[in-house]
């Protein structure tokens, strides 16, 4: 049987180390991180999503504030708003939740974001940053990925890992995070050639298609570790909504390790986007500089020990 890479349990890990940081940083005098989160319109499944990460702030002692703005809300005055918590001393992390209704270029808005407030990572200035090994904000959801594959394989030097999917958020991040640890990585999307014969060859498996149990156990080497990122809600024959994966469980049990749906990377992703926040507020009071030096669970030669020397 592949042991279960138990996520809930890591990412309440994550949640005491992240709450300690924010219990010190208040002992010597400053003030607690703050998160600030924008929505715009009422997209019910965005505000299930704004409450959830509310409550996570209240876990760990982050302050958290809203600005709930109508669905008719200008470009304007939304990019004004950014600009004045871009300013605001108090503000360490600033989520704008997408979608955004469809006359606000989201792209604009999400790149007017402070790069240093950037907590979901996903500014260009942090793309670059990662792309390069040095520093920045890492997106939630890969960073989430790196420290569940560090709970089982703490050094990554030489492994085969495969990456299926290459979106922004997710693929092409957690490629760039496997590269740094010196993996060698082979990332894959729905126009990849014979995806099972690659994927058999993989010490790691990271599958972020969404592409429901499209992972079958003879895709999956003996000992191999698998992460599924994958969540696609599907009904079932109850006429109740179960999430399945993008790997068929059952069938991967000669795993060294698995992460199930759910219960896997979902509850990594609202820990790091707290430890990012964190991370930002430490990085404006203390000069963290870019040594990342807070991602200490995560697998990396180069882009959280600040090394000088860096290899290619
Ligand atoms: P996306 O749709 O932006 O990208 C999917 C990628 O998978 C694409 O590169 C596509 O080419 C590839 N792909 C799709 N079907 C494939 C197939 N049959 N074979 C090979 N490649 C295939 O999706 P995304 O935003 O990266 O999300 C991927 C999955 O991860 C979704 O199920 C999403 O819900 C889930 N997700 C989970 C979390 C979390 O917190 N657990 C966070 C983000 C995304």
């Amino acid at each position: 049987m592949a042991d279960i890479i138990d996520g809930r349990a890591i990412a309440r890990q994550l949640d005491e180390k992240t709450k300690a940081q924010v219990e010190e940083l208040v002992a010597t005098g400053h003030p607690a991180p703050g998160l600030t989160v924008i929505l715009v319109g009422e997209d019910p499944a965005s505000e299930v999503y704004v409450r959830r990460k509310i409550k996570a702030c209240e876990r760990v002692g982050i302050r958290s504030s809203e600005h709930r703005l109508p669905a008719d809300t200008s470009q304007e005055d939304l990019l004004d708003l950014i600009a004045s918590l871009n300013a605001d001393p108090e503000v360490h992390g600033i989520l704008c939740q997408v979608p955004l209704p469809d006359h606000i270029d989201t792209r604009l808005v999400l790149r007017s974001i402070s790069p240093d407030k950037d907590v979901d990572g996903f500014h260009p200035v942090n793309v670059g940053r990662l792309s390069t090994g040095t520093g920045g904000i890492v997106p939630c959801t890969p960073l989430g990925v790196m420290m569940l594959i560090n709970t089982v394989i703490p050094d990554l030097t030489g492994k085969d890992a495969v990456v299926i999917g290459k979106s922004n958020i997710v693929g092409k991040p957690v490629a760039n995070l496997l590269l740094d640890a010196e993996a060698t990585v082979t990332v894959t999307h729905i126009y990849t050639h014979g995806l099972p014969a690659i994927c058999r060859k993989a010490d790691v498996i990271v599958a972020a298609a969404g592409a429901p149990e499209l992972v079958k156990g003879d895709w999956v080497k003996e000992g191999a570790v698998i992460i599924d990122v994958g969540i696609t809600r599907q009904e079932t024959e109850d006429g109740k909504t179960k999430l399945v994966g993008d790997v068929a469980f059952d069938e991967c049990q000669h795993a060294k390790a698995i992460t199930p749906v759910p219960g896997g990377v979902g509850p990594m992703t609202i820990a790091c986007l707290l430890a990012n926040t964190v991370q930002a507020a430490r990085r404006s009071m203390v000069g963290n500089g870019d040594t990342g030096s807070d991602y200490a669970d995560v697998p990396s030669r180069t882009m959280f020990t600040g090394s000088a020397s860096k290899p290619n």
